[in-house]
């Protein structure tokens, strides 16, 4: 049994290479390895990678001083956080209460895979109508939705004007979801990253800079 520091935590994967994450409910660093890297080597990975290890904590503390966190019992939405009321014969997703910042549910909060599911089926119910709306507003056509759990990407729109969507995007404030929607709605008109396209954006969601930054760095941390 090898020892390491109770910061870490060692997952022995059949993977290619080393791989790091701090995981923002604990800080703990994760850290997944091939079945044979030795605990020298493994050791010396995370000291190699102490700098970006800091920063990816001090984002982490920021988040949670800016409440952008999830605390046991709650749940990550809209860019806030709320209290999940765990009732068992409740519905899943729920009521969501927005004044209140709670969600009286039959889920266990606290289970990564219950929450995902929270997440799964409160997109299909708020982002279809979002959707078509903000299509309807703008005067944008677009053939289907599909709204999944991606590893990378918070949409896609493919040529023939299917919209795809990151479920993960219910955890970015309003305007945020907003700016993602017109982003792909925008591709069914402009199927490019030009100049063209951005003016478009624009057009139909005049603070989409702020949306963008928000991406670039919150964004990029949020974790379900
Ligand atoms: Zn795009």
């Amino acid at each position: 049994m090898e020892l390491f520091p109770p910061e870490i935590e060692i997952i022995r994967k059949r993977v290619k290479r080393l791989s790091l994450k701090v995981r923002a409910e604990d800080e703990r660093i994760i850290c997944t390895i091939p079945w044979f890297v030795t605990k020298a080597d493994t050791l010396a990975f995370i000291e190699k990678n102490r700098p970006w290890i800091e920063k990816q904590k001090q984002k982490i503390r920021q988040l949670r001083s800016m409440h952008i966190h999830r605390e046991p019992g709650s749940i990550l939405y809209m860019g806030e956080s709320y209290r999940v009321v765990t009732v068992p014969n409740a519905t899943n997703p729920g009521i969501v209460n927005h004044e209140e910042k709670i969600i009286i549910s039959s889920i266990n909060v606290d289970d990564l895979s219950q929450r995902k599911e929270w997440y799964r089926l409160q997109a299909y119910e708020v982002l279809p109508p979002l959707i078509h709306e903000s299509a309807k507003q703008h005067g944008f056509a677009f053939k289907k939705i599909s709204i999944k759990h991606q590893k990378s990407k918070w949409g896609s729109c493919s040529i023939d004007g299917s919209l795809n969507f990151n479920i993960k995007m219910l955890l970015t404030p309003d305007y945020v979801i907003e700016y993602l929607i017109i982003h792909e709605l925008a591709h069914t008109r402009e199927f490019h990253h030009g100049d063209k396209f951005w003016q478009l954006v624009e057009e139909c969601c005049p603070n989409y800079l702020e949306a963008e930054k928000y991406l670039r760095t919150i964004g990029r941390i949020l974790e379900m």
